[in-house]
């Protein structure tokens, strides 16, 4: 059995951004692995990483992350995936990133994360052998994104770039400005565009997917309705860029573009 493997950086963006081909990788007899990296419950949140869950209705006793990593484990279900993986990295807000404004405006000097991911990629990716791996390119700039993209790229050759990769265009802040920052569009734009389309039934589960994730859709997207509304204007299909070669026909409806 084809085994993908979803790298994604928070508890919804491989849905959000690419749960329609993950829905349909399964539906075609893929084994479909989605590892989410930054997953790590903090005690006594302070400060901005506090007023984050505050700021979506939830107490400081609540555990956020054990609340979010349950809502995934639900989505995955929606998408008709395996239980997902939960690796145990902390969220930029938890490393030092103080504001909104500072987890979208660069890397700070000592945040040298990517390390230890890199490490913890090599491990599952040696250990899931994957035939393909999706991914973000990190449009809109969010610090924890680009780290995911600088440690899959700072993997050993054997392990990177042994799978063909899709990385996935970060929605929703694809469409939350009209030209989102894309800090690593340099390494992007050199690579194969790749559109994937997919039927009624994965876009249905897409949707079911990305709404089992409710701490977040008031924030991300303002409600329930809205977030209906939103996926329709993305319509069946989910687009990429493309490093090393897909097996042929596969994924299938994978379409140069
Ligand atoms: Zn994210």
């Amino acid at each position: 059995m084809p085994c993908a493997l979803a790298v994604s950086p928070h508890l919804d963006d491989a849905v959000f951004s690419a749960g329609g081909t993950l829905a349909h990788l399964a539906r075609g007899g893929w084994n479909v692995v989605m590892a989410t990296v930054f997953t790590a419950s903090v005690a006594e949140p302070k400060g901005f990483a506090l007023a984050c869950q505050l700021d979506k209705g939830l107490s400081a006793e609540v555990d956020y992350m054990a609340l979010r990593r349950e809502e995934d484990l639900v989505a995955a279900a929606h998408l008709g995936i395996e239980a997902p993986v939960h690796l145990p990295f902390r969220e930029a807000p938890h490393r030092g990133y103080g504001s909104p404004p500072e987890l979208f405006g660069g890397l700070h000097a000592d945040d040298r994360i990517e390390l230890n991911l890199a490490d913890a990629f090599e491990t599952l990716i040696s250990q899931i052998r994957p035939d393909l791996i999706l991914a973000p390119q990190a449009v809109g700039g969010h610090v924890d994104h680009v780290q995911v993209v600088r440690a899959l790229r700072a993997c050993r050759p054997g392990v990177y770039p042994a799978a063909p990769i899709l990385w996935w265009r970060d929605y929703p802040y694809t469409v939350r400005s009209a030209d989102p920052q894309e800090p690593l569009r340099e390494i992007f734009s050199d690579f194969d565009p790749c559109e994937i389309r997919f039927d009624a039934e994965c876009e249905s589960r897409k949707a079911q997917a990305c709404a089992a994730y409710g701490s977040q859709i008031g924030f991300q997207f303002g409600g329930a309705e809205a977030l209906v509304a939103r996926l329709k204007d993305e319509g069946a299909v989910e687009r990429f860029r493309l490093t090393g070669t897909l097996p042929r026909g596969v994924p299938p409806n994978a379409a140069a573009v």
